[in-house]
């Protein structure tokens, strides 16, 4: 039996810490929200203690704790680079506060290069992976189907349409909406076939599936890659940005300011070599730390069996969504569809949020419910027109549509999922009872 197949409530901190409902009852809370955040694994509050002592800030100090902080600091470079695979003398990590950050920086450096302007997306991503590219870049999204899977034959065809002035394809690894697990290596040689380069939005992939950036000339080699410790069991501040060290050498840094220097003078800034100069200001040490800890943590579990533990706990939830009425899922339901253990629906005639308080204040269940930062993405999921989308943006007091999402992390058991179908089965089989609990006298439409 692997070490995930056995109960790994433990590992991680306060998940049996019991929460009050609002009737005053105390509960041991079931949390499905991990693709918000994790809770910290216990070894990673560990590490940070043990470390504590020894912290100083890093760099220019020349005292033994700060040389001590610094080569803790640097080596968890390494430590990253070896589990995704990533080149360990052409790649760079650059670490930053979160994906967001990362993908900001990275758009913030390639639009510095004006021969290609074009940035291709796709209709799945996370705000974070999309925003950033719109400032400079003439954005084309790739076409996701009825189901909201990423259509490769439309990425193709906008290459083909875009020859020659496509710098990226980006997208996200795993959709933080639907779940699904996009074909990133047949994607990648497409993309080098086309002279763009690739970078994965890793934010939702990272923690749940082995992850392997591939040698630099292999066809499928991602370029960049970008993930946040926070939805990695090490929410302590610290995001990576991972790409070819060449790229960011001689690129004017998004961050400006100490540390990211190698001589200034009143007519002149000269850049320290990267990663440093993308690393302004005082490091994020503790973080790093805390993301070190919480990879030789994931390393020790076995990313394979993570990745097949929660496939089954996530199987079971979809399967037994399937035959509750009243619910609708947001994703193609195949059995063999590449997915991560996450889930979006919906209850007919209950708003999303009404749901989601239904299951925490009743059940003690924490989900998460609305757009999940992919506005566009649920939009279209949810057949809303452009029409509809302005006549909620001129009315701020309609509620808007949206999903209810469960997503899984490796500590949930079985049992707990359980408890969430049940309680999901109950609010749906008494959806009257419900809405005129939580929202008396107000009509709710059903926005599938
Ligand atoms: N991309 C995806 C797919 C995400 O799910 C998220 C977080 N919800 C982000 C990017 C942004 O991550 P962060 O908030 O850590 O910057």
């Amino acid at each position: 039996m692997t070490r995930v197949a056995v109960n790994l409530r433990n590992i991680v901190v306060g998940a049996d810490v019991q929460i009050p409902l609002p009737n005053g009852r105390q509960v041991t809370p079931v949390n499905l929200d991990n693709a918000a955040s994790t809770p910290p694994f216990l070894s990673v509050l560990q590490a940070i203690e043990r470390f504590a002592p020894w912290y100083s800030s890093i760099h220019r100090g020349q005292g033994y704790k700060s040389v001590a902080s610094t080569e803790m600091y640097e080596s968890g470079r390494d430590a990253i680079k070896r589990f995704v695979n990533a080149d360990n003398i052409k790649n760079t990590v650059i670490y930053t506060k979160n994906t967001t950050e990362s993908i900001n920086i990275l758009a913030h450096v390639l639009q510095q290069d004006q021969k290609t302007r074009v940035v291709l997306s796709t209709e799945m991503e996370h705000l974070a992976n999309d925003l950033p590219w719109r400032e400079n870049f003439f954005v084309k999204y790739i076409k996701v189907d009825e189901f909201g899977r990423l259509s490769i034959d439309d990425l193709e065809k906008k290459l083909q349409e875009y020859r020659g002035s496509v710098k990226l394809v980006t997208v996200a690894g795993a959709s933080n909406v639907t779940g699904y697990v996009n074909p990133i290596y047949t994607i990648a040689p497409i993309a080098h076939h086309y002279g763009a380069q690739i970078h994965v939005d890793g934010a939702q992939q990272v923690p749940h599936l082995s992850f392997d950036m591939k040698p630099y000339d292999s066809p499928e080699h991602i370029d960049y890659l970008s993930f946040s410790g926070h939805k990695m069991y090490a929410p302590f501040g610290t995001g990576v940005l991972i790409g070819p060290s060449t790229v960011f050498q001689n690129t004017d840094p998004f961050l400006k300011g100490g540390g990211a220097v190698r001589l200034v003078s009143r007519q002149f800034v000269d850049w320290d070599d990267p990663p440093a100069r993308d690393e302004a200001g005082t490091s994020n040490v503790m973080g790093v730390v805390a993301l070190v800890a919480a990879i030789k943590e994931l390393e020790s579990l076995n990313m394979v069996d993570i990745r097949s533990y929660e496939r089954r706990l996530i199987d079971h939830a979809i399967e037994r969504l399937q035959t509750i009425r009243f619910i609708k899922l947001y994703c193609f339901q195949a059995k063999d569809e590449a997915r991560i253990s996450l889930i979006s629906f919906a209850v007919e005639g209950l708003n999303h949020h009404v749901v989601a308080q239904i299951l925490s204040d009743e059940f003690g269940i924490a989900v998460r419910s609305g757009l999940f930062c992919a506005h566009p993405y649920v939009e279209k999921l949810l057949h809303m027109s452009q029409k509809d989308i302005e006549a909620f943006r001129k009315d701020p007091h309609l509620p808007f549509p949206g999903l209810v999402r469960i997503s899984l992390g490796l500590y949930n058991q079985l049992e707990e999922i359980d408890i969430f179908l049940d309680a999901i089965a109950k609010i749906a089989g008494s959806r009257e009872h419900y809405r005129e609990k939580f929202t008396p006298g107000v009509k709710l439409a059903w926005h599938g």
